[in-house]
C-alpha cells in the first residue's frame, strides 16, 4: 500500500510517525538520517500504518456530514445544521447564522449545567477542583492544571452524557493524582466502572477536537 507522508527533521534522537485522525502522516526524524533510512523505517511500520489509516478512513466516512459541517453532535445526538437568521438549539436541528457562532452557542447553553454537574460530583467523590471553566481546545478534551483548576473543552458538549461523565470523573481524579498511574485508574474505576469502554469509545470522537477551528 502507498501512502503520502511529509518529513519533518528536528533535533529528535529517534524517528517516529504521527498519523492525525484525518490521516495526515508525518515522519519526524533527526537531521542525520538518509532518505533510504526513512523509507526503510516507514516500510517497517507499514502494517501499523495501514491499520490506523483504515480505521480513520472508516470513521471519516461515517462522520462525513460532521466534518463537512452539515450535521453536528449535541449531547451525542446527530442533528442537521440549518443556516438561519438566529443561533439556536432546537430538539431536531441546530440553527445558525454562521458556523462561527458554534463555540459561543455551546458555551452559553451548557457551561452552567456542566459546572453544576462537576460540583455535585465533587461533593460525592470528595475530589474538589479549585475552579471550573470551559474553553476551546484542539487535541484534548479537558485539562487539570497544577493548581487543580479544571478546564473543559466546549466540544465535550457534543458527546453523549456518559462520555461527558467519564471526562469529568477523569479530571476530578487528577486533582488527587496528576498522572496516569495505576493508582489513578483505580480511582477512576471507583467512580466510573465502565471507564475502559468509555475511554475506547471517546477515541472515536477525538476528531471533533480538531474541527470548528477558524470558521
Ligand atoms: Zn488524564
Amino acid at each position: 500500500m502507498d501512502y503520502e507522508y511529509s518529513i519533518v527533521r528536528t533535533a529528535c534522537k529517534n524517528m517516529s510517525i504521527h498519523i492525525s485522525n484525518r490521516n495526515v502522516i508525518v515522519v519526524h526524524c533527526p537531521y542525520s538520517v538518509s532518505r533510504a533510512q526513512i523509507v526503510a523505517f516507514v516500510d517497517s511500520k507499514s502494517a501499523w500504518i495501514e491499520k490506523v489509516v483504515e480505521r480513520n478512513a472508516i470513521r471519516l466516512a461515517i462522520n462525513d456530514d460532521v466534518i463537512e459541517y452539515r450535521k453536528i453532535y449535541v449531547n451525542g445526538k446527530l442533528l442537521p445544521i440549518i443556516m438561519a437568521d438566529t443561533n439556536n438549539f432546537a430538539p431536531d436541528a441546530v440553527y445558525l447564522k454562521s458556523l462561527s457562532a458554534i463555540e459561543r452557542l455551546f458555551k452559553e447553553q451548557f457551561t452552567e449545567g456542566l459546572k453544576e454537574t462537576v460540583y455535585s460530583l465533587a461533593k460525592e467523590t470528595l475530589l474538589h477542583p479549585a475552579n471550573v471553566s470551559v474553553k476551546n481546545y484542539v487535541g484534548r478534551w479537558a485539562c487539570c492544571d497544577a493548581k487543580n483548576n479544571l478546564i473543559f473543552n466546549y466540544k465535550m458538549f457534543m458527546l453523549r452524557p456518559q462520555l461527558q461523565h467519564y471526562i469529568i470523573i477523569h479530571e476530578l481524579c487528577h486533582t488527587l493524582c496528576h498522572n496516569h498511574s495505576q493508582a489513578f485508574w483505580k480511582l477512576v474505576s471507583d467512580y466510573e466502572p465502565d471507564w475502559k469502554m468509555l475511554r475506547a469509545e471517546l477515541k472515536n470522537y477525538d476528531f471533533l477536537t480538531s474541527l470548528y477551528q477558524n470558521l
